[in-house]
């Protein structure tokens, strides 16, 4: 059966192995990026070379009105919606009291309002095909809190209370809500962070190691296959075991 997939923010990272990932389930897959055009078609190309189709779309997600538009720009490029991936985000590492109104809204807006106006999009396209998958990439952060990124980890966290929310509202149409939270991933996000205090991140971590971007993706594609169909509303975490519930 013919499956499509929007991930925000597949341009780099974990989106980009999302991408991949889900290309290799059969999903056709819409990209967004901000500003890396270059590595979001290269992103493409992979999945063209896994024999699916693939569609770039810019968005810079700040804009709540080209969140919604561009949805609807990746269902008609793809000839439908089955599974919409929150991914796109972004950290800004401040003492919460130097988080300005401006980055506390931008923050919000990007990692959160996005997410929910993308879902009001997608899902009458995933009510149609009777068949739908949201996975809201969340972060390690919701569960812990962040001594510098206070308005990340609020971010972070009401997209759990969304994924909840969502998944109750949704499960009479066949439709599943889960969200993924990462802990430490090898990506450009926290390369700084890995490379000045790696070793005393491992340490913390019982695997030993950051993720791959792969590791996380590979828990997102499952999440948004038939075989997840009777999880909804979880929070599912790849962390490594730096944090056990
Ligand atoms: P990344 O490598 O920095 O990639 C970020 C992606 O988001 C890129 O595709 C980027 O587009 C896009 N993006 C950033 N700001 C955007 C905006 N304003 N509008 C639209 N797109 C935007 O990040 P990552 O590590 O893969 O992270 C992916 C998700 O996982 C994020 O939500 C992040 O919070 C979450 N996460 C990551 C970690 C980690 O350790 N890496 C841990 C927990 C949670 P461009 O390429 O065009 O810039």
């Amino acid at each position: 059966m013919k499956r499509c997939a929007l991930v925000t923010g597949g341009s780099r990272g974990i989106g980009a192995a999302t991408a991949l990932a889900l290309a290799a389930k059969g999903y056709d897959v819409a990209i967004t990026y901000r500003s890396q055009r270059v590595a979001a078609e290269g992103v493409a190309a992979e999945v063209e070379r896994l024999g699916r189709k693939a569609v770039v779309l810019q968005a810079d997600l700040a804009d709540p009105a080209r969140a919604r538009e561009v949805v609807r720009e990746a269902a008609d490029a793809l000839g439908g919606l089955h599974a919409l991936v929150n991914n796109a985000g972004y950290v800004q590492r401040l003492p919460w009291e130097e988080i300005s109104l401006e980055d506390w809204e931008r923050m919000l807006t990007v990692t959160l309002t996005a997410a929910f106006v993308a879902a009001q999009v997608a899902v009458p396209y995933m009510a149609e095909a009777g068949f739908g998958r949201i996975v809201n990439v969340s972060s390690l952060r919701a569960l812990t809190g962040s001594a510098h990124g206070a308005h990340y980890a609020a971010a972070k966290a009401g997209l759990l209370g969304l994924t909840k929310s969502l998944a109750l509202a949704l499960a009479p149409h066949g439709i599943t809500v889960n969200a993924v939270c990462p802990g430490f991933v090898a990506t450009d996000m926290n390369r700084e962070v890995l490379e000045k205090r790696g070793d005393e991140i491992r340490a913390q971590i019982p695997l030993g190691r950051a993720a791959e971007p792969r590791e996380v993706a590979a828990v997102v594609s499952f999440l948004c296959s038939e075989e997840a169909s009777y999880i909804t509303g979880e929070t599912i975490s790849v962390n490594g075991g730096i944090r056990m519930d």
